[in-house]
């Protein structure tokens, strides 16, 4: 999710734990037409089937 400096904290409340990195030039918000700023993202944690398989 790109933001402006305008939608950051919106965007922090709709990810629960996201990561922040400053957003590449030349990009707009997803809230508004504004040039974005940050970008924000889940982690990609590990994750395998095989191990859901072991648990359940
Ligand atoms: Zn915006």
């Amino acid at each position: 999710m790109l933001v402006c400096n305008d939608h950051v904290l919106k965007g922090i409340k709709l990810l629960d734990v996201p990561h922040i990195h400053k957003a590449p030039t030349g990009v707009t918000c997803s809230f508004c037409t504004k040039n974005a700023v940050l970008k924000l993202y889940y982690a990609h944690t590990p994750f395998s089937l095989g191990d859901l398989k072991k648990e359940a």
